[in-house]
């Protein structure tokens, strides 16, 4: 699982012109509204148009209009928002690791965003209602995670939708996710010949993707504590941003 700290505020693209909906909660991502319909409705099958809520449809247009191709915290295109961070948790739900994790964030009054696994979410659907129930986001991070400068458009859109349709399936409702981490941060940090057509299928699905711009590297570091800690800590400028 990775941790990767993302420096808050960045998420002003998504802050601009997001409708006040009534369906729409405050994300972990500061300004970024997660819109949430409760009722529960059919997932949408494989291929079939993509149908987003109006919040997150007036959203999009207003920040495409700026930005053709919008992306949140692309490395290089960071900014300084203060001393703010946004805490975000890949890979899972993970059932050893997701639920200690909540449990630490729940301990500290904390609030993440969790960028899923689609397979691992059909498998531990339990975990993914008690991320929601405990106030925390979800983010798309594909159904196989796999890289996606290797794959064609219609695999890309295959990747988002299944995801989206086995979190809707697990809640039991429409949860339209608007944050994307792309696994390996390609074609951001590989592969960057893929990204006009990344994030054509991004733009089309409404989708943001999201990178970071601290790693924890927990992932490599397995049960060394201290280093995990120290790699946030030497990320984090002391002003914030
Ligand atoms: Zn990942």
């Amino acid at each position: 699982m990775v941790v990767a700290l993302l420096l808050a505020g960045l998420a002003v693209y998504a802050a601009l012109g997001t409708a006040e909906g009534a369906n729409a909660t405050e994300s972990a991502i500061p300004g970024v509204k997660q819109p949430i319909v409760k009722e529960p409705v059919e997932p949408p099958s494989v291929g079939a148009a993509i149908k987003m809520d109006g919040a997150t449809d007036d959203a999009w247009e207003f920040i495409a209009g700026r930005d053709p191709s919008p992306s949140l915290a692309v490395l290089g295109e960071t900014y300084n928002y203060g001393r703010q961070v946004a805490l975000t948790f890949d890979d899972g739900p993970d059932p050893n690791v997701t639920p200690a994790v909540l449990d630490v964030l729940r301990d500290h009054e904390l609030k993440a965003t969790f960028f899923v696994v689609g397979r691992r979410v059909a498998r531990n659907p339990e975990i993914v209602r008690r991320i929601v129930r405990e106030g925390h986001s979800l983010g798309n991070h594909t159904y196989n995670h796999p890289n996606m400068a290797d794959l064609g458009a219609g695999q890309m859109r295959n990747e988002m939708q299944s995801t989206q349709e086995a979190v809707d399936r697990a809640l039991g409702y429409s949860y339209p996710m608007t944050l994307m981490r792309p696994p390996y941060g390609a074609p951001y940090l590989s592969d960057q010949h893929m990204r006009p057509l990344f994030q054509r299928v991004m733009r089309e699905r409404r989708a943001y993707p999201v990178m970071w711009t601290v790693d924890s590297r927990d992932w490599e570091l397995e049960g060394q504590a201290y280093s995990i800690a120290e790699n946030v800590r030497a990320g984090t400028s002391k002003e914030g941003g």
